[in-house]
């Protein structure tokens, strides 16, 4: 099994793990999960969506789909303080915050990063997204 990096795309140094929005996985031919990161040294987040799909047909389709939307601090602070699950980190928790927050996630814009090439950690383009708290539960949205 392979394991992947959650490296900050601007500085590629290793970023606090803060909230684990859903993941199913990892299993041998398959790994999905919705995270936010967060970078001190650049002072940016990121939710971040990564998808393994080892089953899929050679040359049809990538194995690895990686998609970024960038969160900035305040926005990664209101989800630290307004995450109203007492496990963030446990990302198959089925509670009212993690299904809310997986649920905003899906539909906020992200850019899929390119998986070859010079862009292929590149923060250039990346969509930008918010945090809300709306009715006591924190949520994600396109800004
Ligand atoms: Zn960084
Ligand atoms: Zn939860």
């Amino acid at each position: 099994m392979r394991t992947w990096s959650d490296l900050c795309l601007i500085c590629s140094g290793q970023q606090e793990f803060v909230v684990n929005v859903h993941e199913a996985g990892p299993y041998e031919r398959s790994h999905d999960y919705t995270r936010v990161l967060f970078c001190a040294a650049c002072s940016v987040g990121e939710l971040r969506a990564f998808s393994y799909d080892g089953f899929v047909v050679f040359g049809e389709e990538d194995e690895v789909m990686v998609w970024s939307s960038i969160l900035s601090a305040s926005d990664v602070e209101r989800l630290r303080t307004g995450f109203a699950c007492t496990v963030p980190l446990a990302g198959g928790c089925e509670c009212p915050q993690h299904v809310r927050a997986y649920d905003t996630s899906v539909r906020v814009n992200k850019t899929r990063l390119p998986e070859h090439g010079p862009d292929r950690h590149s923060p250039a383009g990346r969509s930008t997204a918010t945090v809300l708290v709306a009715g006591g539960l924190a949520e994600f949205a396109s800004s």
